[in-house]
């Protein structure tokens, strides 16, 4: 029986797919807003996609809303625009995905290619974790809480990424901080793992 329509389940009708859940069309999520960046490359060869990688981001720092990350991933960020935004001159990074604030998608890079996420980076005994990760960046900081839209798309699309790189299991799904210890802590306390682990099951 359908419910009946109330404001949140209105909003939520207007993210994309999360009902039907997330599909992949060439290593671009379908239905899924497209900013494209160019800072990406190939993989190296026969490399295996199978760790998948959760960070945060927000510019500045818990500032949410606006375009400053996006354009940060496509090298058109204004550095004088905000004091903070000094550090970040010159940088060329990029994720595959951010999930906004209210949940919403969108894709940078395709996730057969390369994006510069992880930086120094070391999963077991594997070292350059971008070679063969996956990173989604949530808009968020490490100690404001997640939003439950960002759960539902977190978890519905790492469903769909599970799927289709079959190397992703939970237990290769980690935080910066766990593949970059001292060095980076994202996402967070404010990052509820029990949580978002029970939602991919
Ligand atoms: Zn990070």
């Amino acid at each position: 029986m359908p419910r009946l329509a109330g404001a949140d389940s209105v909003r939520e009708a207007l993210l994309p797919n999360r009902r039907a859940g997330f599909r992949i069309d060439d290593g671009w999520l379908r239905h899924v807003r497209r900013v494209v960046s160019p800072n990406c490359n190939e993989r190296p060869s026969g490399c295996s996609i199978d760790l998948l990688v959760i960070h945060n981001i927000s510019l500045p720092p818990g500032e949410f809303g606006g375009d400053h990350v996006e354009r940060l991933f496509c090298n058109s960020l204004d550095c004088s625009a905000h004091p903070w935004f000094e550090r970040l001159r010159g940088l060329e990074v990029s994720a595959h995905l951010l999930i906004d604030r209210n949940g919403a998608v969108t894709q940078f890079v395709p996730f057969q290619s390369r994006a510069g996420h992880a930086g120094a980076s070391t999963f077991g005994t594997r070292s350059n974790c971008n070679d063969f990760s996956i990173g989604i960046e949530l808009e968020g900081t490490d100690d404001v809480p997640y939003t439950d839209a960002q759960y539902r798309s977190l978890s519905a699309v790492s469903r769909c990424l599970m799927r289709e790189f079959r190397g992703i299991s939970i237990g290769r799904i980690v935080g910066h901080a766990d593949i970059a210890p001292g060095r980076k802590t994202d996402p967070g306390p404010s990052f509820d793992w029990t949580r978002y682990r029970k939602a991919l099951r």
